[in-house]
């Protein structure tokens, strides 16, 4: 932004490049909550925190920006979604059980048009980005999101959905996926990289090859493991309902995987690593746990939508216990009516707050944990001197129990502000930017 000042009878032009930002209360996530301070920000960063009244005196061609009655916070990161499912938000019945809604969804995709998808991004973006969301891990399974979510202006990552449940046309079915992942230009927010569905719902071969060829290339990795108990049973087994559900969409497998746990299986395939985003982690015993921190992968909880479907409670405590590292998603409006990251906060703490997790804890996992599952804990997730300004500011809370945390919890539903790289997105009140 350029201002004109007069300055001994000529005309200065001065770049307002710095914006000072400030409420009543900043919430840094890496020190305790402060109040009368303000973020200095230059251009796509934060260059300095400090008390406001010293931050007008020494910028005084700043712009200055105040949020009245709110909080500052570090913006959030939603690390599980499938923003190409929006438009089937409502479409399958709330009271299904995992294997009703997976069959149910593979129907309801088949009636979807490309611009059913296309729409269904656009509405979950500007609920996201309303409601917070700066950076998000999105599973693309059209191909449709990336392209979209990169318009917007967010950050994160955009994992290439791979699903070929039989060595048959395996090859043919990964050098599609390849080619369509490759496509896709990283830009400087948003990187590509690669989705296993499941152990499930790819056959040994491709899984080798993605896990071969991701290793190679350092490519980060998301995928859904351990999210219903018949899961281990099919991985140990060979039986239960995944196989039927499996048999019904016309795959036969050469079974039994004759491994112990979903989690053992992708070990023995190479596929855990810091770079790994394992989705849901619910049916995990303390040697998967062990096996998990071992390889630094980190989980994306998604506690809406795992109780939408029944499917159990993952054993947060004890993943963060062992040092293991949680971030919070939202999963897709096919399971869960929000995408809203202030829901799915309320949910792991009505879930988890009985096992000692605490506010902080989830404001942890919905900023820096969330950041470093996208290994972005370098550039977001807190608000320090040196980090890019993906910033948002919320109401005040009405009612106070002396822990913000807990307060902002059970209060907030939407923001005054998003942020990301220090530009604008959205502002209540003036909208879209
Ligand atoms: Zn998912």
């Amino acid at each position: 932004m350029l201002t004109l000042m007069p300055h001994n009878g000529s005309i200065l032009i001065i770049r307002m490049s710095k914006i000072i930002l400030f409420a009543e209360k900043l919430l840094p996530i890496s020190s305790p909550p402060v109040e009368g301070y303000a973020l200095i920000i230059e251009k796509e960063n934060i260059v300095d925190v400090e008390a406001i009244s010293s931050a007008e005196k020494r910028n005084p061609y700043a712009k200055r920006i105040k949020i009245e009655n709110a909080v500052i916070m570090p913006g959030l990161i939603n690390l599980h979604t499938h923003l190409e499912l929006s438009g089937l938000k409502g479409k399958l019945s709330e009271n299904m059980d995992f294997f009703e809604w997976i069959k149910e969804l593979v129907k309801q995709k088949m009636k979807i048009t490309k611009r059913e998808y296309w729409d269904g991004v656009h509405i979950g973006m500007k609920e996201m980005i309303s409601t917070g969301t700066t950076a998000i891990g999105e599973i693309t399974s059209e191909s449709i999101s990336p392209y979209i979510i990169n318009s917007y202006g967010v950050r994160g990552k955009v994992f290439y959905e791979v699903v070929w449940p039989s060595e048959f046309l395996a090859s043919y079915i990964w050098f599609k996926k390849k080619r369509e992942f490759k496509r896709f230009n990283d830009s400087e927010l948003l990187h590509a990289g690669i989705s296993p569905h499941s152990c499930y719902s790819l056959s040994k071969g491709l899984l080798k090859r993605v896990s071969e060829y991701t290793l190679k290339n350092e490519i980060s990795l998301s995928s859904h493991i351990s999210e219903t108990e018949e899961e281990r049973k099919f991985i140990k087994e060979g039986k239960g309902e995944i196989k039927e559900f499996m048999e019904g969409l016309g795959f036969n497998y050469p079974l039994p995987f004759s491994a112990e746990s979903p989690i053992k299986y992708f070990k023995k395939l190479g596929l855990l690593r810091k770079n790994f985003i394992a989705a849901h982690a619910i049916w995990v015993d303390n040697c998967d746990i062990e096996i998990m921190k071992e390889s630094s992968i980190s989980v994306a909880h998604c506690p809406v939508s795992n109780t939408n479907l029944k499917v159990g409670k993952a054993p947060v405590t004890s993943f963060i216990k062992e040092g293991i590292n949680v971030g919070l998603g939202t999963d897709s409006l096919a399971s869960s009516n929000s995408l809203n990251m202030w829901d799915e906060m309320r949910m792991a703490y009505k879930l988890h707050r009985e096992n000692g997790i605490t506010p902080f804890n989830i404001f942890k996992m919905a900023t820096i944990n969330g950041a470093k599952a996208l290994g972005l804990e370098e550039k977001v997730g807190t608000l320090e001197v040196g980090k890019k300004a993906d910033i948002i500011a919320v109401k005040m809370p009405e009612s106070s129990s002396g822990d913000i945390y807990s307060d902002l919890i059970r209060e907030t539903k939407g923001v005054h502000l998003t942020m990301v790289s220090g530009k604008i997105l959205y502002q209540e009140g003036t909208g879209w930017n």
